[in-house]
């Protein structure tokens, strides 16, 4: 593979302009609304604010919670809820013009979205209104992900309600989704969802590997060691067939399958 490099934000093998797993941009690219040469991974415009189009990755604290982050679009819509309640409360007591004030320190010093605005129109700023409900899902579940594997388990715990709730609003979940919102699952210790998309997957395809895997780990949550490795042992029956079958999930949760095969390998020697 020619220029195959790391994704930022998902981390997959992956070369060409944007991640075939998540969709960020791989290398330069410019600001839908003002044109400014745009970092690779970045998610916001450094110069106007705008969101970049695509998924885009950012070191985590590089700018705050409130910074940039792509799950920010998703904590907005809950802040502003807060601020919307907390706009309400302070309508009984106080001066209309102290409202707009209130919602702000409720937003957590958001960049706020036009002012006195606020009130009328509280879930405004990142525009994510060009994003499918498919896409905003897959965004939340990759930042779940990736705060995941830098250890910030707050973020991960906060986020991840988020994230299944944008795949259960999903009017058709593919395989893969039904992986990712196990994997949400898997890594926020509820083994009764790891272990119930794992199950719908492997009803479709019973040899479906990340089914397998996810069922492997729905078990081990439960302290199931004897079926965890009864689902290790199909997964490596499973391998060489499903290896040509070459799923487009395959590709993207490479890694996944690659630390299974070798968990799985390495117990049953
Ligand atoms: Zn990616
Ligand atoms: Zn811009
Ligand atoms: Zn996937």
């Amino acid at each position: 593979m020619a220029n195959t490099t790391t994704c930022p934000a998902c981390g997959v093998a992956a070369s060409g302009r944007f991640c075939a797993e998540c969709g960020t941009p791989l290398g330069d690219t410019t600001c839908a609304s003002c044109h400014a040469q745009l970092s690779a991974g970045a998610k916001f415009c450094h110069r106007c604010g705008t969101p970049v189009g695509e998924r885009a990755p950012r070191p985590v604290g590089e700018r705050g919670l409130a910074g940039a982050m792509p799950w920010a679009v998703a904590a907005i819509s809950l802040l502003a809820l807060v601020a919307l309640v907390a706009g309400q409360r302070f309508a009984r007591s106080r001066p209309a013009e102290q409202q707009s004030v209130a919602a702000a320190d409720a937003s957590g010093g958001m960049p706020a979205a036009g002012g006195a605005n606020v009130d009328q129109s509280p879930v405004r700023a990142p525009d994510i209104s060009n994003l499918t409900p498919e896409e905003q899902a897959e965004r939340l579940f990759n930042r779940v992900m990736t705060l995941f594997e830098q250890g910030d388990t707050a973020r991960v715990q906060f986020l991840a309600p988020m994230a299944v709730e944008a795949y259960q609003r999903l009017p058709k979940k593919s395989l893969d989704d039904r992986y990712h919102l196990g994997r949400i699952g898997a890594v926020t210790g509820v083994a009764n969802l790891a272990g119930a998309q794992a199950d719908t997957i492997l009803q479709q395809r019973p040899t479906h590997l990340l089914g397998l895997i996810l069922a492997a780990q729905g078990a081990r949550m439960r302290g199931d060691e004897g079926v965890a490795r009864g689902y290790d042992r199909r997964l490596l029956a499973a391998l060489p067939a499903e290896r040509k079958a070459a799923l487009p999930e395959y590709a993207q949760h490479e890694n996944d399958i690659t630390r299974a095969v070798e968990g799985a390998r390495s117990r049953g020697q």
